[in-house]
């Protein structure tokens, strides 16, 4: 029997199969699996050589006509999208043009290398430089990986790799997606997305969870699937099935196509279906994107990343232009509800030119958000006269919490900066000191919002951008509900409101279990208010309150999900 022919019979002899992965993005879609392209075909690189140019200079012409042409394919995405994969294309428009990069492919090319190894030793080297900063800038290694595939098969004269255009509704299936791959996806002929790289941070994850696709990331043994299989993904379990009962399949994805239907519906406020009041609001990162969170059913902004705004900044904005960018996010919301601004968390994957030491041996670990301000306690000052000043001409319900506190000491100098000026002044839980030390911090602050993502991280010791540790940094680990439960309690006791501000609050499942804890507060990406909110309107707080028990009973990630999700339906 040929290789093929036992392949095939052991295929449609095999029973279906399960991998498994992590749940990025709730919901269920089955069709055919379609996978992204990869590299360019070995025969065209064997046939492409040394590329036969006569000089460098005619080398470097073919190198900047190809760059030419990958940034017209970016800007033309770009041209396409909106917010922030608009800019993300845009942004890697001008990395393939990049005079740096060129100017590295040259000094290869001028050391006697071909084009195709001056122009990889040159990505590496940008790559490696990209992946030492870590965090937000490490995803500028990928971005600049696959600006290379592009330009290597436009060198050869090959499609450029990434997503074919489905003939039909399919699953996509690929190793890890570009932002380049992901922008303009059609939600109606893309199913589900499933990587077999990639975290609950990664652009895959981020992209999926703005266009409201079911996804599930950081599948092991994903690329072994053949082509054309049939896929049942669900993005609330993780669990991608290989060729199931068909009819099963499509009686699970119509379910789940009902159910959307009737989160697209909901229109807040978030209320538990016996009425218990549950606020939920939206994550903002500027003016833009307050403006269409505002658009969304949620009753304010529980997280607005100010960091975020001055990325690209060197020079510390003064008081009177930072309060102008304050002012439109304040001003997008107005009498709609509370904005809580967050105050810089500058500092490991959010390096910000004027604020964020050099040099730190472990970022994560070192003076970022709250610590920047131990030896610049001017950059607090004058970022919270901002905030008042923006708060006192817009009129908008100011709240104002800081990042990364670890004392209660912390918890009461800022609170006292902050209650000085007239604002409501909270801390964020995200080190694990701050949960075990929430009913003290209480005391000294007005409110708590628990940051799920950098809790989880920092209570399992695993990189939140780490591919290989998603397993790990996975909010539904019992030792990370055990500290969000600590806090609930301690808000409850207080009469204080207790939030969560971190992706946690964008899973419909977990937002349930996080509300039975007596969390008080969802705040999420604006795209995620109406799965949640149906989710809870669909809920009594008694459901929620056993749901939460049941997760915390658990004994992993898996097992939690699993009896939440069987007793909530
Ligand atoms: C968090 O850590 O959960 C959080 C919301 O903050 P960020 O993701 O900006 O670090
Ligand atoms: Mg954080």
């Amino acid at each position: 029997m040929d290789t093929a022919t036992e392949r095939s019979r052991t295929r449609s002899e095999t029973p279906a199969r399960t991998l498994r992965g992590t749940a990025v993005v709730a919901g269920v879609g089955y069709g055919p699996a379609l996978h992204a392209r990869g590299e360019v075909s070995p025969s065209a690189l064997a046939a492409y050589g040394t590329g036969g140019f006569a000089d460098v200079e005619a080398a470097l012409a073919a190198y900047d006509s190809a760059a030419a042409e990958v940034a017209a394919g970016f800007q033309d995405k770009a041209a396409r999208a909106t917010g922030h994969t608009a800019e993300v294309m845009a942004a890697s428009a001008g990395l393939a043009t990049d005079r740096g990069l060129r100017g590295a492919v040259r000094k290869n090319l001028r050391a006697d290398e071909d084009l195709l190894a001056s122009l990889h030793g040159a990505v590496e080297q940008f790559a490696e430089a990209f992946a030492q900063m870590g965090g937000l800038m490490a995803e500028r290694a990928t971005d600049l990986r696959d600006i290379e595939r592009r330009l290597v098969a436009r060198l050869l004269g090959e499609p450029e790799p990434g997503v074919p255009t489905p003939d039909r509704p399919s699953v996509l299936v690929a190793e890890d997606l570009a932002p380049a791959d992901t922008a303009g996806l059609d939600p109606t002929l893309v199913r589900a997305l499933v990587t077999e790289r990639g975290g609950p941070t990664s652009h895959t994850a981020i992209i999926a969870r703005q266009l409201g696709i079911p996804c599930v990331v950081g599948v092991a043994d994903l690329m072994e699937v053949e082509p054309g299989t049939p896929l049942l993904v669900d993005g609330t379990t993780g669990e991608v099935e290989l060729a199931p009962d068909e009819a099963d399949a499509q009686r699970r994805s119509e379910a789940a196509a009902l159910a959307r239907a009737a989160h697209d519906a909901w229109t807040g406020p978030g209320r538990t279906s016996d009425g218990v009041a549950v606020k939920i609001l939206a994550n903002v990162a500027d003016g833009e994107s307050a403006t269409s969170a505002a658009s969304a059913p949620v009753e304010g902004v529980g997280l607005f990343r100010t960091e975020l705004c001055f990325l690209n900044q060197s020079v510390e904005p003064s008081v009177e232009e930072q309060a102008a960018v304050y002012e439109e996010v304040l001003g997008a919301f107005g009498d709609r509800g509370h904005v809580v601004v967050r105050t810089l968390d500058a500092g490991s994957d959010k390096p910000v030119a004027f604020a964020t030491l050099q040099g730190e041996e472990n970022p994560a670990l070192g003076v970022r958000g709250l610590r920047l301000s131990f030896g610049n306690p001017g950059l607090m000052e004058r970022q919270l006269d901002a905030i008042a000043s923006a708060a006192r001409s817009t009129g908008t319900e100011t709240w104002v919490m800081a990042p990364m506190v670890a004392t209660v000491a912390e918890a009461a100098d800022f609170g006292a900066k902050v209650r000085s000026r007239g604002l409501k002044a909270g801390v964020m839980v995200e080190v694990p000191s701050a949960a075990l030390l929430s009913h003290r911090m209480l005391e000294e602050v007005d409110f708590l919002s628990i940051g799920t993502n950098d809790l989880t991280q920092y209570t399992m010791a695993a990189d939140r951008m780490a591919t290989d540790l998603a397993h790990l940094t996975d909010a539904w680990q019992p030792a990370v509900l055990q500290l969000i439960a600590i806090t609930a309690a301690a808000g409850r006791e207080a009469g204080k409101p207790v939030g969560v501000c971190g992706e946690a609050a964008a899973d419909p499942l977990l937002a349930c279990v996080l509300v039975g804890m007596g969390v008080t507060s969802l705040s999420m990406a604006a795209a995620a208010a109406r799965p949640v909110g149906a989710t809870l309107a669909g809920t009594t707080i008694d459901q929620c309150g056993e749901a939460a028990e049941l997760a915390l009973a658990a004994a992993d990630p898996e097992s939690a999900r699993a009896a939440v999700l069987s007793f909530l339906g």
